[in-house]
């Protein structure tokens, strides 16, 4: 079999233009208020925030780019983030991570107002989606459950295996899965670097998701024929002729899409969706921030 391409591209672009008709729509009410904040220059992070603010203001949000220096205090990022939680143009907040060292990450995501935290990391959110009642889903696990939807693949009483247990990919789309809701339902099994034989659970897989950080973690004898594989890895393996990263996944794209019947690529795959779950995030907290369905 070969598998399926499945086009992170195509379906992102799909939910875009779906939000964008969502925004014209409530534009009299409330226009989405997104605010990210940049510490510093990491020239990664630079990029994924230029491309959060360009998406943004595609859709028609009021938009703000924070850009701060590098030794802006803990304490002063805090009173920044509760001026920004005040702000009632502002619906969502994203905090670009990672930040300085200096800094104490987790007291910055915890200071954002869990109605504002469109990324889906405060306690608050993480601790509703363990019951089954989240406001605002991850965004990448979010991505991987509308690529998973819209492919058409059945998730209800499926398999799924996740290959990873971080807290922003494997636990949050192994804990979306599981829920007894629509788009879910499925029999979720997590493997990570303590799981003895892997290929016995990556071969039971009718979805297998892929979030590990290694490059060919996954090869075509560890995956069931006709299987939905979905790669988050996001690995940097040399320089192009152009100068550009290299990328590679942690699934061993050759063999595997002889055995799977739909499989996503790197890039192009899992990566468009964040941010537009990022979107999706922003104009639901200005709904509920307006009062309106
Ligand atoms: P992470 O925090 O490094 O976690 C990796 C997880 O994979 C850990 O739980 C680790 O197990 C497990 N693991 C590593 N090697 C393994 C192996 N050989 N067999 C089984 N399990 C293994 O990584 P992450 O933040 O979840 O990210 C994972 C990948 O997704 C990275 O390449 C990242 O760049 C990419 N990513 C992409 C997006 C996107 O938008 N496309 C977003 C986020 C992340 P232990 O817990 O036992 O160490």
């Amino acid at each position: 079999m070969t598998a399926k391409l499945i086009n992170g591209n195509e379906v992102a672009q799909q939910i875009r233009e779906e939000l964008k008709q969502e925004v014209a729509r409530i534009k009299d009410k409330v226009i989405p208020g997104l605010v990210t904040i940049l510490v510093g220059e990491n020239p990664a992070s630079v990029s994924y925030v230029t491309a959060k603010q360009k998406t943004s203001k595609e859709l028609g949000f009021y938009s703000i780019q924070d850009n701060q220096l590098a030794t802006i205090t803990e304490e002063e990022l805090l009173k920044l983030i509760d001026k920004y939680n005040k702000d009632p143009k502002i619906h969502g907040i994203l905090v670009q991570l990672p930040l300085p060292k200096h800094i104490n990450e987790t007291k910055v995501l915890y200071a954002i107002d869990p109605k504002k935290d469109v990324d889906g990391f405060h306690p608050v959110n993480v601790g509703k989606l363990m019951i089954g009642e989240a406001d605002y889903l991850p965004c990448t696990p979010a991505g991987i459950q509308q690529l998973i939807i819209r492919t058409g693949a059945k998730i209800d009483g499926a398999e799924v295996v996740v290959v990873g247990r971080s807290n922003i990919v494997g636990k949050p789309i192994a804990n979306i899965l599981l829920q007894k809701q629509k788009g879910a339902n499925a029999t979720v099994t997590i493997c990570h670097t303590g799981t003895k034989d892997m290929t016995f659970h990556t071969k039971r897989a009718d979805i297998l998701i892929v979030a590990a950080g290694k490059p060919k973690a996954i090869t075509g004898d560890m995956v069931k024929e006709g299987a939905v594989v979905i790669d988050v890895g996001v690995n940097r393996i040399g320089m192009t002729p152009e100068g550009k990263a290299k990328l590679a996944g942690d699934v061993d794209f050759d063999s595997v899409k002889e055995k799977a019947s739909a499989i996503t690529p790197v890039p192009g795959g899992v990566g468009p969706m964040t941010i537009t779950m990022l979107m999706m995030n922003t104009v639901k907290a200005a709904k509920v921030h307006a009062g309106i369905s």
